[in-house]
């Protein structure tokens, strides 16, 4: 049985010890498709208040929300407190529990690009000032970064190990505009391209069972991501939780689920098609509770996972 790359192996490989994703919700950033600068109430599947973060400092920076026409920003200590509170906490379990040795600091809610250059730069410089931190995962939106940014980010990178994690989810067009992505996919190309140019690391997300979408469209997605030089991958299928744009048209009869058995062939034959050299960050992406409406194969993430590798065992694969 061959043991699909995964994201853990290749930082294993690169560091010699177990590294593991840190995990980071910064108050204060939003993203310019819930914002309004691009669009508003963000994509149609996004449950924006998920995103909290649980601190001590979250009460002082409720409501406050980053400036982005000015380099002012009267929160930042707190956003760097903010920053060290979750770090400590999340990496002390995963030492404990796991055995991590080295971490990445992963900059998850939001749009992590989106801000006013001075404030990217602490964050990033304090994140990575931390005890065995190696690098940096930033998760950002295409049109959210900016060129200063990413030559910033191309000097870290000379240091340390940085990470762009770029929301693709479909080369369509039509598909894009469904969800009320807010660009298109020549921009997403665009500066996944420019990512690799700077030497940056690029993680693509991808998403299964869009409105719309046949099996067919779902893998010309992987394949033209794969033809970007994406170095890692999360496959994610398209699930609907209550608060959305999403819940409403499901509610309409208008959007109907990927079914397990369709987004695990989808999976296999995006896995076949994938280079070896791409890393496998996720396979799926489930919710376990009341805010799940559906499919409800996605509410046990082991089960899925269970399901996957069964799937896998048949053409030789595993998880
Ligand atoms: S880009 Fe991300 S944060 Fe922004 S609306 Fe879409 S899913 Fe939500």
């Amino acid at each position: 049985m061959k043991q699909i790359y995964t994201y853990g192996s290749y930082l294993r490989e690169k560091f010699g010890v177990k590294v593991y994703k840190v995990g980071i919700n910064i108050s204060g950033f939003t993203c310019p498709n819930i914002d309004g600068t691009v669009a508003k109430g963000g994509c149609t599947f996004c449950e924006n208040d998920s995103f909290s973060a649980s601190t001590q400092t979250v009460q002082a920076l409720k409501g406050f929300h980053l400036n982005l026409d000015s380099d002012e920003n009267p929160f930042l200590d707190k956003q760097l407190l903010q920053l060290k509170q979750q770090f400590d906490a999340i990496s002390s379990r995963q030492k404990r529990e796991y055995g991590a040795e080295k971490f990445l600091v992963y900059f998850q809610s939001f749009t992590n690009t989106y801000a006013p250059f001075q404030t990217l730069k602490a964050l990033y410089e304090k994140a990575l000032s931390f005890d065995n931190v190696v690098g940096l995962s930033i998760g950002t939106r295409s049109d959210s970064i900016t060129e200063e940014t990413l030559e910033y980010l191309k000097e870290l990178n000379k240091e340390k190990e940085i990470w762009l994690e770029f929301g693709i989810q479909s080369v369509y067009d039509a598909t894009l505009k469904k969800i009320n992505r807010g660009h298109d996919s020549a921009n997403v190309k665009e500066w996944i391209l420019k990512s690799k140019e700077a030497g940056l690391n690029v993680c693509g997300h991808l998403i299964f069972g869009l409105p719309g979408e046949t099996q067919k469209m779902m893998l010309e997605t992987a394949k033209e991501a794969y033809e970007w030089g994406i170095d890692s991958v999360k496959y994610h299928p398209l699930y609907v939780v209550k608060r959305t744009a999403l819940a409403n048209e499901y509610a309409r009869g208008e959007f109907q689920p990927i079914s397990e058995e369709l987004y695990l062939n989808t999976l296999l034959k995006a896995l076949e098609m994938k280079p070896e050299n791409v890393s496998v960050q996720r396979v799926t992406a489930g919710i376990d509770d009341d805010s799940l409406l559906a499919p409800q194969w996605c509410r046990d993430k082991n089960q899925q996972i269970r399901h996957i590798n069964h799937a896998l065992k048949k053409i030789g694969l595993k998880y």
